[in-house]
Protein backbone atom coordinates (compact mmCIF):
# COMPACT_ATOMS: atom_id res chain seq x y z
CA UNK A 1 0.00 0.00 0.00
CA UNK A 2 0.77 3.98 -0.73
CA UNK A 3 2.65 5.07 2.27
CA UNK A 4 4.43 8.88 2.18
CA UNK A 5 7.73 9.80 3.34
CA UNK A 6 8.14 10.90 7.23
CA UNK A 7 8.69 14.04 5.32
CA UNK A 8 6.36 14.33 3.26
CA UNK A 9 3.47 13.03 5.99
CA UNK A 10 2.62 16.49 7.11
CA UNK A 11 2.75 18.09 3.76
CA UNK A 12 -0.75 19.47 3.33
CA UNK A 13 -2.70 20.72 0.10
CA UNK A 14 -2.64 24.71 0.93
CA UNK A 15 -6.01 25.82 2.75
CA UNK A 16 -5.82 28.23 -0.25
CA UNK A 17 -6.10 25.64 -2.69
CA UNK A 18 -8.88 23.83 -0.59
CA UNK A 19 -10.74 26.89 -0.74
CA UNK A 20 -11.01 27.43 -4.67
CA UNK A 21 -11.67 23.98 -4.96
CA UNK A 22 -14.84 24.69 -2.96
CA UNK A 23 -15.58 27.32 -4.69
CA UNK A 24 -15.18 25.42 -7.79
CA UNK A 25 -17.65 22.81 -6.49
CA UNK A 26 -20.16 25.62 -6.07
CA UNK A 27 -20.13 27.18 -9.60
CA UNK A 28 -19.88 23.84 -11.25
CA UNK A 29 -23.62 23.52 -9.59
CA UNK A 30 -24.38 26.62 -10.83
CA UNK A 31 -23.99 29.29 -7.99
CA UNK A 32 -22.67 32.26 -9.20
CA UNK A 33 -19.48 32.38 -6.73
CA UNK A 34 -17.35 35.04 -6.42
CA UNK A 35 -13.25 33.73 -6.00
CA UNK A 36 -11.18 36.26 -3.96
CA UNK A 37 -8.74 33.73 -2.60
CA UNK A 38 -6.00 33.71 -4.70
CA UNK A 39 -3.26 36.12 -5.09
CA UNK A 40 -2.23 36.34 -8.77
CA UNK A 41 -2.29 40.13 -10.79
CA UNK A 42 -5.67 39.98 -13.28
CA UNK A 43 -3.59 41.62 -15.90
CA UNK A 44 -2.37 39.76 -19.04
CA UNK A 45 1.84 39.57 -19.12
CA UNK A 46 2.58 42.70 -21.64
CA UNK A 47 2.52 41.69 -25.15
CA UNK A 48 6.63 42.65 -25.40
CA UNK A 49 7.41 40.18 -23.02
CA UNK A 50 5.43 37.16 -24.77
CA UNK A 51 7.10 38.40 -28.13
CA UNK A 52 10.31 37.99 -26.83
CA UNK A 53 9.62 34.41 -25.59
CA UNK A 54 8.32 33.44 -28.97
CA UNK A 55 11.06 35.12 -30.47
CA UNK A 56 13.53 32.79 -28.33
CA UNK A 57 11.87 29.61 -28.95
CA UNK A 58 12.35 30.34 -32.65
CA UNK A 59 15.98 31.35 -32.48
CA UNK A 60 16.67 28.00 -30.79
CA UNK A 61 16.99 29.65 -26.91
CA UNK A 62 15.26 25.72 -26.74
CA UNK A 63 18.35 23.54 -24.95
CA UNK A 64 19.44 23.26 -21.31
CA UNK A 65 20.66 26.69 -19.79
CA UNK A 66 22.93 27.13 -17.40
CA UNK A 67 21.75 26.29 -14.09
CA UNK A 68 21.89 28.90 -11.90
CA UNK A 69 20.60 31.40 -15.24
CA UNK A 70 21.93 32.78 -18.43
CA UNK A 71 24.02 35.37 -17.75
CA UNK A 72 22.04 38.12 -19.37
CA UNK A 73 19.04 38.02 -17.01
CA UNK A 74 21.22 38.13 -13.98
CA UNK A 75 23.12 41.11 -15.74
CA UNK A 76 19.96 42.25 -16.10
CA UNK A 77 18.88 41.32 -12.58
CA UNK A 78 21.68 43.14 -10.90
CA UNK A 79 20.76 46.56 -13.08
CA UNK A 80 17.19 45.55 -12.02
CA UNK A 81 18.69 46.01 -7.60
CA UNK A 82 20.65 48.88 -8.71
CA UNK A 83 17.62 50.63 -10.39
CA UNK A 84 14.87 50.07 -7.64
CA UNK A 85 16.33 48.60 -4.67
CA UNK A 86 19.22 50.47 -3.92
CA UNK A 87 22.17 48.00 -4.04
CA UNK A 88 24.48 45.91 -6.92
CA UNK A 89 25.12 42.75 -6.62
CA UNK A 90 27.42 40.59 -8.53
CA UNK A 91 25.95 38.31 -11.33
CA UNK A 92 27.71 35.21 -9.30
CA UNK A 93 25.65 36.16 -6.54
CA UNK A 94 22.16 35.72 -8.25
CA UNK A 95 20.28 32.39 -8.87
CA UNK A 96 17.43 31.90 -11.20
CA UNK A 97 15.06 29.81 -10.30
CA UNK A 98 11.44 28.24 -11.40
CA UNK A 99 9.46 30.72 -9.22
CA UNK A 100 10.58 32.86 -6.05
CA UNK A 101 9.06 29.48 -4.29
CA UNK A 102 11.67 27.53 -5.96
CA UNK A 103 14.63 30.21 -4.37
CA UNK A 104 12.68 29.56 -1.12
CA UNK A 105 12.91 25.96 -1.21
CA UNK A 106 16.36 25.36 -2.26
CA UNK A 107 17.31 27.75 0.31
CA UNK A 108 16.02 26.05 3.12
CA UNK A 109 16.81 22.57 1.90
CA UNK A 110 21.02 24.25 1.19
CA UNK A 111 20.87 25.07 4.77
CA UNK A 112 18.59 23.79 7.33
CA UNK A 113 19.41 20.55 9.36
CA UNK A 114 16.54 18.98 11.76
CA UNK A 115 16.38 20.91 14.94
CA UNK A 116 17.16 24.26 13.39
CA UNK A 117 14.78 27.23 13.87
CA UNK A 118 13.26 29.32 11.06
CA UNK A 119 11.27 32.45 12.82
CA UNK A 120 8.51 33.38 11.27
CA UNK A 121 6.20 36.32 11.68
CA UNK A 122 2.88 35.72 11.84
CA UNK A 123 0.95 36.28 9.52
CA UNK A 124 2.87 34.75 6.83
CA UNK A 125 2.62 32.94 3.42
CA UNK A 126 1.76 29.60 4.14
CA UNK A 127 4.38 28.21 1.92
CA UNK A 128 6.76 29.21 4.10
CA UNK A 129 5.93 27.14 7.45
CA UNK A 130 5.35 24.10 4.81
CA UNK A 131 8.56 24.16 3.35
CA UNK A 132 10.33 24.84 6.65
CA UNK A 133 8.83 21.73 8.12
CA UNK A 134 9.50 19.29 4.57
CA UNK A 135 13.13 20.47 5.71
CA UNK A 136 12.48 19.12 9.52
CA UNK A 137 13.00 22.34 10.98
CA UNK A 138 11.01 24.23 13.18
CA UNK A 139 8.93 27.49 12.45
CA UNK A 140 9.00 29.66 15.48
CA UNK A 141 5.80 31.59 14.18
CA UNK A 142 5.82 35.02 16.43
CA UNK A 143 2.31 36.61 16.73
CA UNK A 144 2.28 40.21 14.74
CA UNK A 145 -1.58 41.54 15.02
CA UNK A 146 -2.92 44.42 13.94
CA UNK A 147 -1.62 46.59 16.89
CA UNK A 148 2.15 46.62 15.37
CA UNK A 149 0.66 46.79 11.97
CA UNK A 150 1.52 43.35 11.46
CA UNK A 151 5.45 44.01 11.54
CA UNK A 152 8.17 42.47 13.85
CA UNK A 153 9.16 44.52 16.52
CA UNK A 154 13.00 44.17 17.53
CA UNK A 155 11.83 43.12 21.13
CA UNK A 156 10.22 40.26 19.62
CA UNK A 157 12.55 39.07 17.29
CA UNK A 158 15.46 39.34 20.26
CA UNK A 159 13.46 37.30 22.84
CA UNK A 160 12.74 34.57 19.71
CA UNK A 161 16.20 34.15 18.90
CA UNK A 162 18.15 31.13 20.49
CA UNK A 163 21.38 29.22 19.12
CA UNK A 164 19.41 26.99 17.10
CA UNK A 165 17.50 29.99 14.95
CA UNK A 166 18.93 29.64 11.06
CA UNK A 167 16.79 32.03 9.49
CA UNK A 168 14.70 35.08 10.00
CA UNK A 169 12.06 35.25 7.63
CA UNK A 170 11.13 38.56 6.62
CA UNK A 171 8.28 39.64 3.93
CA UNK A 172 7.80 43.11 2.65
CA UNK A 173 5.35 44.15 1.28
CA UNK A 174 3.53 41.00 3.30
CA UNK A 175 1.29 38.78 2.22
CA UNK A 176 -1.69 38.40 3.31
CA UNK A 177 -1.28 41.84 5.51
CA UNK A 178 -0.02 43.88 2.94
CA UNK A 179 2.16 45.53 5.75
CA UNK A 180 5.78 46.92 4.59
CA UNK A 181 8.49 47.58 6.58
CA UNK A 182 10.19 50.97 6.63
CA UNK A 183 13.70 51.61 6.13
CA UNK A 184 13.56 52.46 10.05
CA UNK A 185 11.67 49.61 10.99
CA UNK A 186 14.39 47.29 9.23
CA UNK A 187 17.03 49.22 10.58
CA UNK A 188 15.84 48.48 14.04
CA UNK A 189 15.46 45.07 13.05
CA UNK A 190 19.13 44.69 11.69
CA UNK A 191 20.66 46.09 15.11
CA UNK A 192 19.12 43.11 16.84
CA UNK A 193 20.44 40.53 14.08
CA UNK A 194 23.94 42.09 14.36
CA UNK A 195 24.38 40.77 18.27
CA UNK A 196 23.39 37.50 16.37
CA UNK A 197 25.95 36.49 13.81
CA UNK A 198 24.64 33.22 13.53
CA UNK A 199 21.12 34.28 11.73
CA UNK A 200 20.59 34.42 8.33
CA UNK A 201 17.81 36.79 7.12
CA UNK A 202 15.08 35.96 3.92
CA UNK A 203 13.62 38.67 2.80
CA UNK A 204 11.36 37.98 0.10
CA UNK A 205 10.41 41.22 -1.71
CA UNK A 206 8.21 39.79 -4.57
CA UNK A 207 5.67 42.24 -3.94
CA UNK A 208 8.12 45.44 -4.34
CA UNK A 209 6.70 46.81 -7.37
CA UNK A 210 2.89 46.91 -5.70
CA UNK A 211 3.63 49.27 -3.34
CA UNK A 212 1.49 52.82 -1.97
CA UNK A 213 4.13 54.08 -0.15
CA UNK A 214 7.75 54.17 -0.17
CA UNK A 215 9.69 50.68 -0.58
CA UNK A 216 13.50 49.82 1.55
CA UNK A 217 15.37 46.43 0.45
CA UNK A 218 16.82 44.75 3.43
CA UNK A 219 19.98 44.58 1.72
CA UNK A 220 19.58 48.54 1.08
CA UNK A 221 18.74 49.11 4.92
CA UNK A 222 21.52 46.87 6.12
CA UNK A 223 24.24 46.25 3.49
CA UNK A 224 26.67 45.17 7.00
CA UNK A 225 24.95 41.98 6.72
CA UNK A 226 24.93 41.06 3.07
CA UNK A 227 27.10 38.08 3.51
CA UNK A 228 23.87 36.67 5.56
CA UNK A 229 21.37 38.10 3.73
CA UNK A 230 19.02 36.03 1.01
CA UNK A 231 16.85 38.59 -1.18
CA UNK A 232 13.88 36.63 -2.90
CA UNK A 233 12.18 38.44 -6.28
CA UNK A 234 10.88 37.52 -9.23
CA UNK A 235 8.40 38.54 -11.97
CA UNK A 236 5.01 36.90 -10.91
CA UNK A 237 3.53 39.79 -9.23
CA UNK A 238 4.92 42.84 -10.96
CA UNK A 239 4.81 41.89 -14.27
CA UNK A 240 2.07 39.54 -14.62
CA UNK A 241 3.65 36.46 -15.40
CA UNK A 242 2.69 34.33 -12.61
CA UNK A 243 2.44 30.68 -15.08
CA UNK A 244 5.80 32.21 -16.18
CA UNK A 245 7.52 30.70 -12.80
CA UNK A 246 10.43 32.64 -12.43
CA UNK A 247 12.11 34.16 -9.62
CA UNK A 248 15.67 34.73 -8.34
CA UNK A 249 17.69 34.61 -5.27
CA UNK A 250 20.05 37.48 -4.69
CA UNK A 251 22.88 36.12 -1.75
CA UNK A 252 26.50 35.41 -0.68
CA UNK A 253 27.91 33.30 -3.42
CA UNK A 254 28.68 30.32 -0.97
CA UNK A 255 25.20 30.01 -0.32
CA UNK A 256 24.13 30.65 -3.81
CA UNK A 257 26.35 27.84 -4.78
CA UNK A 258 25.01 25.60 -2.70
CA UNK A 259 21.19 26.67 -4.09
CA UNK A 260 22.73 26.09 -7.05
CA UNK A 261 23.69 22.59 -6.30
CA UNK A 262 20.75 21.98 -5.05
CA UNK A 263 18.53 23.14 -7.94
CA UNK A 264 20.92 20.85 -10.42
CA UNK A 265 19.30 17.66 -8.43
CA UNK A 266 16.28 19.06 -8.66
CA UNK A 267 15.06 21.12 -11.86
CA UNK A 268 18.18 22.03 -13.51
CA UNK A 269 17.69 25.16 -13.91
CA UNK A 270 14.23 27.33 -14.61
CA UNK A 271 13.07 26.87 -18.50
CA UNK A 272 14.67 28.73 -20.91
CA UNK A 273 11.55 30.71 -23.01
CA UNK A 274 10.67 32.17 -19.64
CA UNK A 275 13.93 33.24 -18.64
CA UNK A 276 14.25 35.21 -22.17
CA UNK A 277 10.63 36.38 -20.92
CA UNK A 278 11.82 37.64 -17.80
CA UNK A 279 14.83 39.27 -19.55
CA UNK A 280 12.38 41.42 -21.78
CA UNK A 281 10.10 42.48 -18.91
CA UNK A 282 13.81 43.60 -16.81
CA UNK A 283 14.56 45.64 -19.93
CA UNK A 284 11.96 47.28 -21.38
CA UNK A 285 9.73 49.91 -20.17
CA UNK A 286 8.58 49.66 -16.74
CA UNK A 287 5.95 52.26 -17.05
CA UNK A 288 3.11 49.54 -16.67
CA UNK A 289 4.74 48.80 -13.00
CA UNK A 290 3.64 52.50 -11.37
CA UNK A 291 0.21 52.85 -13.58
CA UNK A 292 -0.84 49.17 -12.11
CA UNK A 293 0.40 49.91 -8.25
CA UNK A 294 -2.26 52.98 -8.98
CA UNK A 295 -4.84 50.87 -10.34
CA UNK A 296 -4.48 48.29 -7.36
CA UNK A 297 -4.44 51.77 -4.72
CA UNK A 298 -7.83 52.65 -6.48
CA UNK A 299 -8.55 48.50 -5.30
CA UNK A 300 -7.09 48.71 -2.52
CA UNK A 301 -9.20 52.01 -1.11
CA UNK A 302 -12.55 50.79 -2.33
CA UNK A 303 -12.18 47.11 -0.78
CA UNK A 304 -10.62 48.84 2.49
CA UNK A 305 -13.38 51.30 2.74
CA UNK A 306 -16.01 48.87 2.23
CA UNK A 307 -14.52 46.28 4.68
CA UNK A 308 -14.33 49.42 7.57
CA UNK A 309 -18.10 50.30 7.14
CA UNK A 310 -19.23 46.81 7.73
CA UNK A 311 -20.46 45.40 11.14
CA UNK A 312 -17.47 43.63 13.57
CA UNK A 313 -14.89 44.44 10.61
CA UNK A 314 -12.01 46.21 11.05
CA UNK A 315 -9.27 46.61 8.35
CA UNK A 316 -6.15 48.01 8.58
CA UNK A 317 -5.16 49.99 5.40
CA UNK A 318 -2.13 48.06 3.53
CA UNK A 319 0.89 49.35 3.01
CA UNK A 320 1.23 46.94 -0.42
CA UNK A 321 0.28 43.57 -2.29
CA UNK A 322 -2.96 43.08 -2.85
CA UNK A 323 -4.49 41.77 0.41
CA UNK A 324 -6.90 43.17 2.72
CA UNK A 325 -6.53 41.52 6.16
CA UNK A 326 -9.49 42.49 8.58
CA UNK A 327 -9.66 41.26 12.18
CA UNK A 328 -13.31 39.90 11.84
CA UNK A 329 -13.30 38.42 15.48
CA UNK A 330 -16.37 41.54 16.21
CA UNK A 331 -18.44 38.89 14.52
CA UNK A 332 -17.81 35.91 16.65
CA UNK A 333 -20.64 34.81 18.70
CA UNK A 334 -23.14 36.01 16.58
CA UNK A 335 -25.75 33.46 14.93
CA UNK A 336 -26.42 33.05 11.39
CA UNK A 337 -30.06 33.18 9.99
CA UNK A 338 -28.96 29.04 10.14
CA UNK A 339 -28.99 29.39 14.18
CA UNK A 340 -25.05 28.73 13.83
CA UNK A 341 -22.72 30.68 16.08
CA UNK A 342 -19.80 32.13 13.71
CA UNK A 343 -16.70 31.16 16.67
CA UNK A 344 -13.54 31.49 14.39
CA UNK A 345 -12.24 33.08 11.16
CA UNK A 346 -12.74 29.88 9.64
CA UNK A 347 -16.35 29.73 10.59
CA UNK A 348 -17.27 33.19 9.05
CA UNK A 349 -15.46 32.84 5.81
CA UNK A 350 -17.74 29.24 5.66
CA UNK A 351 -20.82 31.36 6.30
CA UNK A 352 -19.66 33.94 3.77
CA UNK A 353 -19.30 31.50 1.06
CA UNK A 354 -22.25 30.04 2.03
CA UNK A 355 -24.38 32.73 2.32
CA UNK A 356 -22.85 34.91 0.54
CA UNK A 357 -21.12 33.14 -2.37
CA UNK A 358 -17.95 34.85 -1.94
CA UNK A 359 -14.74 32.78 -1.15
CA UNK A 360 -12.05 34.62 1.31
CA UNK A 361 -9.32 32.44 3.46
CA UNK A 362 -9.20 32.16 6.94
CA UNK A 363 -6.47 33.74 8.78
CA UNK A 364 -5.50 30.53 10.51
CA UNK A 365 -4.26 29.62 7.44
CA UNK A 366 -1.47 32.14 7.60
CA UNK A 367 -0.49 31.28 11.28
CA UNK A 368 -3.05 34.52 12.66
CA UNK A 369 -6.55 33.47 13.39
CA UNK A 370 -9.12 35.91 13.75
CA UNK A 371 -8.46 37.78 10.73
CA UNK A 372 -9.90 36.63 7.21
CA UNK A 373 -7.52 37.52 3.77
CA UNK A 374 -9.50 39.19 0.98
CA UNK A 375 -7.35 39.30 -2.39
CA UNK A 376 -8.39 42.66 -4.35
CA UNK A 377 -6.70 41.41 -7.61
CA UNK A 378 -10.25 41.34 -9.21
CA UNK A 379 -12.21 43.31 -11.06
CA UNK A 380 -13.57 46.67 -9.76
CA UNK A 381 -16.89 45.29 -10.79
CA UNK A 382 -16.11 42.14 -8.98
CA UNK A 383 -15.03 43.63 -6.11
CA UNK A 384 -17.80 46.17 -5.39
CA UNK A 385 -20.53 43.35 -5.87
CA UNK A 386 -18.30 41.32 -3.83
CA UNK A 387 -18.12 43.59 -0.50
CA UNK A 388 -21.72 44.08 -1.11
CA UNK A 389 -22.31 40.63 -0.21
CA UNK A 390 -19.93 40.11 2.72
CA UNK A 391 -22.12 43.74 4.17
CA UNK A 392 -25.27 42.16 3.01
CA UNK A 393 -24.24 38.58 4.98
CA UNK A 394 -22.84 40.10 7.60
CA UNK A 395 -25.95 42.31 8.48
CA UNK A 396 -28.31 38.93 8.55
CA UNK A 397 -26.27 38.35 11.38
CA UNK A 398 -27.67 38.77 15.26
N1 LIG B 1 6.28 34.97 -1.91
C1 LIG B 1 5.08 35.42 -1.55
C2 LIG B 1 4.97 36.25 -0.32
C3 LIG B 1 3.95 35.13 -2.31
O1 LIG B 1 2.76 35.58 -1.95
C4 LIG B 1 4.10 34.33 -3.47
C5 LIG B 1 2.93 33.94 -4.29
O2 LIG B 1 1.80 33.91 -3.86
C6 LIG B 1 5.37 33.88 -3.81
C7 LIG B 1 6.45 34.22 -3.01
C8 LIG B 1 5.60 32.99 -4.99
O3 LIG B 1 6.08 33.65 -6.08
P1 LIG B 1 6.45 32.86 -7.43
O4 LIG B 1 5.23 32.87 -8.28
O5 LIG B 1 7.56 33.65 -8.00
O6 LIG B 1 6.86 31.48 -7.05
Amino acid sequence: PFKRSDRAANVQLSEIVQISEAAARLRAEGVDVLTFGTGEPDFPTPDHVIDAAHLAAKNGQTGYPPTQGTPVLRAAIAADATRFSGYTPEASEIIVSTGAKQVLSNAFQATVNPGDEVILPAPYWTSYADMVAFCEATVVPLECGAVTGFRLTPDQLSDAITADTKWLMLNTPGNPSGAMYSRADLEALADVLRAHPHVWIVADEIYQHITYEPFTSFRAAAPDLADRTLIVNGVSKAYAMTGWRLGWGIGPIDLIKAMVAVQGQSTSGASSISQAAALAALEGSQNLLAERAEEFRERRDLVVGALNAMPGLNCEVPGGAFYAFPDCSGVFGKTTPQGEVLETDADVCRYILDDAHVALVPGRAFGLPGYFRLSYAYATADLKEGCRRIAQALTELT
